[in-house]
């Protein structure tokens, strides 16, 4: 399966003691379907890590993305440099945006979109002459990439822990605005920049927010000026059923970063969208203050062509609302596994996302349970993704009744091999 017996890549939250010898080697992809090096089909039922909106191998995309590199491949964006597909994009998804009178700024993925946020929440009080609103709120569970400051406001304590203390804020309860008012009144609201929310937290384990939860938060953000930065960086693109997820709650932001879904993965893209209130400060008369921040890749043109023909596919297609059309479906597919003992809970219905949790009882009888579940599935041809206590799934917007329920059929098959008949 490995095309060497001992890889040199070091992969990305891998147990490379085991993952030096054994890689799953992904070489073709063609819509919910890739196939490895020894020719397996699998239904990617994961999207790859959330991003395939589109789905894989699609031509159009990579015809956009010759026809740029053909023009030029990429100018700086630093200082007055502009080129054509990032001013364009900008314009494009400032249109969509839920914040009025959004700007745009560009990045590589979601990781440093949530640094530029972070940076920029803090920025912006400074100039607004409030120096001490620097501490960063974000939720239990909460996944918001692992760049600086994401790894200082991980809801996932292991993603924090063993890195030092990198910025200050606390970690609220994900389904609680009780904890949420009780951490603002804790450290005082006047120093507080931003709070940071998953529409729907995924990586942390795919929760949906409580009723009343989203919008809760943003009323005490417009109560207390605390920044209200929306992590679109899974919900958006059609995942949640429309441009930026957050739309389903009707409230606005301050700021949305977002990445995969905007180029469906073909190229490495992400950003923020930043609201007419909180660019003012920095758009204002020349000489005025600068935002001393930006990657090299800022604004990359053939990046954001990419991002051009891959929002065309998911308009002409109607891809944007089937996140929110297709949720009861797959949702409906896999919720009857709540009945088993070996399942604690399944979560999903808001937009296509949902995971299926084990049992504690089950991972107590056998630790290994949760692996057995993965591999089991992707045996049976299915790529479904460990999370915390479970597995999730989130299939390209393409994937239809009948591949839930290939990936239904693969979950069974992983759960049964996994359970001891007592707890099936
Ligand atoms: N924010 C959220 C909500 C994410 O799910 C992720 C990645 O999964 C990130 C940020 C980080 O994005 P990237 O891996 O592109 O740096």
């Amino acid at each position: 399966m490995s095309v060497t017996d001992d890889t040199r890549l070091w992969h990305p939250f891998a147990d490379m003691g085991a993952v030096r010898h054994a890689e799953l080697v992904i070489e073709r992809g063609e819509d919910v379907w890739v196939w490895d090096t020894d020719g397996k089909r699998y239904l990617d039922a994961t999207a790859s890590l959330w991003y395939a909106n589109v789905g894989h191998g699609r031509k159009e995309i990579a015809d956009a993305i010759a026809a740029q590199l053909a023009k030029i491949e990429a100018y700086s964006a630093f200082g007055d440099f502009a080129n054509p597909p990032a001013i364009r994009l900008a314009e494009r998804l400032a249109e969509h945006a839920p914040a009025s009178g959004a700007r745009v700024f560009f990045g590589s993925g979601g990781g440093d979109a949530v640094d530029t946020a972070a940076k920029l929440a803090r920025r912006y009080w400074v100039e607004l002459g409030q120096p001490d609103r620097a501490a960063l709120l974000s939720r239990h569970a909460g996944y918001h990439g692992t760049h600086g400051f994401g790894t200082a406001i991980a809801g996932i304590p292991a993603n924090r822990e063993g890195f030092g203390d990198i910025a200050h804020g606390a970690r609220v309860a994900h389904d609680d605005l009780d904890d949420v008012r009780a951490a603002i009144e804790r450290i005082g609201p006047e120093r507080v920049a931003a709070i940071f929310v998953e529409p729907v937290i995924g990586a942390g384990g795919v929760y949906p927010p409580p009723e009343g939860y989203i919008e809760g938060v943003a009323e005490l953000c417009a109560q207390t000026g605390i920044l209200f930065i929306a992590d679109s960086v899974i919900c958006g693109f059609g995942r949640l059923g429309t441009w930026f997820g957050i739309e389903r709650w009707g409230v606005e932001a301050d700021m949305i970063t977002f990445a995969k879904g905007v180029t469906s993965g073909y190229l490495p893209l992400g950003g923020v969208i930043v609201s007419g209130q909180i660019s003012e400060p920095f758009w204002g008369e020349a000489g005025g203050p600068v935002f001393r921040h930006g990657a090299t890749y800022a604004g990359h043109a053939t990046c954001c062509a990419a991002a051009h023909a891959n929002l065309d596919i998911l308009e002409r297609e109607g891809l944007i609302t089937r996140g929110q059309e297709n949720e009861q479906a797959m949702f409906d597919a896999i919720a009857p596994f709540a009945d088993l003992d070996a399942v604690s809970e399944v979560r999903g219905g808001v937009g296509m996302m949902a995971a299926v949790e084990l049992s504690d009882e089950l991972i107590a009888a056998d630790p290994k349970a949760l692996s057995t579940v993965v591999m089991t599935a992707r045996e049976a041809g299915v790529l479904i993704r460990p999370l915390a206590k479970g597995v999730a799934i989130s299939p390209p917007l393409t994937a239809t009744e009948e591949h839930f329920g290939l990936i239904a059929q693969a979950i069974e098959q992983g759960l049964s091999a996994a359970a001891p008949a007592a707890l099936r």
